[in-house]
């Protein structure tokens, strides 16, 4: 079966540690068949990643890229956008997207109020911590224009030592309906394996949430590590593909200039 991962950081991100080329190389030598970079983007000025990335360079170093491992490896060009469902932000961020020509936009939460959710946890009840998490991310779903919710329960990485991790049926119920609304916009969730290489021990989303998507007829599933340097590209990608098929799952997703392409898992 073909590897591939479809969350993917370079040293354009502004945490990201290697450059295009060696994430390209380390992907060849651990036989992916495709990477889809994703870079920490923002238009809200409180976010750590406004206005890191400078994207000349990024689509370049991408053109750079293909020119030289296309027979080895397709490579996708596209962005995390953080909070792309802010209002006060939506223009701003239209019209920098659309003369992008991006494969594909992966819509994260990472900040609440534009709190780092770190930050956002002080002071806060355990319950509340993760129902306002999952409140943003059902904003995010039902107005922005992306191709797959990114990480959707990431905040159990943040409250896990202080509160430990969620209990599903306490949020079954927003849960439930963001992957309504996805399934209804046609989009997707992600499975990112990155919590495996933390105390939480699970992919985002866990088990559980998978098995109502599933459930509630959503199939629109993308696999990425969300690494940050190269030796953590495609980590867990077995686990995550098992668990997928556990799950009823046939098919994960790549995507070309925002199209879906089903793999056969
Ligand atoms: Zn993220
Ligand atoms: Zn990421």
């Amino acid at each position: 079966m073909e590897v591939v991962d479809y969350h993917v950081h370079s040293n354009n991100s502004f945490d990201g540690k290697n450059s295009i080329e060696e994430m390209c190389r380390k992907a060849i030598e651990k036989n992916l068949s495709e990477i889809c970079f994703t870079e920490h983007f923002s238009v809200d000025p409180r976010d750590v990643s406004y206005r890191v990335l400078d994207y000349e360079k990024y689509f370049s170093e991408i053109i750079k890229a293909k020119e030289k491992f296309s027979d080895r490896i397709r490579i996708k060009c596209g962005m995390e956008i953080g909070e792309p469902h802010l209002k006060q932000y939506q223009e701003d961020l239209v019209k920098e997207i659309e003369n992008m020509n991006l494969d594909f936009i992966i819509g994260s939460v990472h900040n609440i109020d534009g709190i780092k959710l770190r930050l956002y946890m002080q002071n806060k009840n355990k319950y509340d911590i993760y129902y306002d998490y999952f409140s943003e991310i059902y904003e995010m779903v039902k107005s922005s224009d992306i191709d797959i919710v990114g990480h959707m329960d990431l905040m159990k990485r943040y409250a896990y030592e202080a509160h430990g991790n969620y209990t599903f049926d306490d949020y079954k119920e927003i849960i439930e309906k963001i992957l309504k609304e996805v399934i209804s916009r046609g989009i997707g969730l992600e499975i990112n394996g990155s919590g495996y290489s933390n105390k939480v021990g699970e992919p985002y989303p866990g088990k559980k949430v998978l098995d109502l998507y599933r459930n509630l007829g959503g199939e629109v599933m993308t696999v990425g590590s969300d690494s940050h340097f190269c030796e953590s590209l495609a980590i867990h990608n077995i686990k995550m593909i098992n668990l997928l098929k556990e799950t009823g799952f046939k098919y994960i997703f790549t995507y070309e200039k925002r199209k879906k392409i089903p793999l056969k898992i």
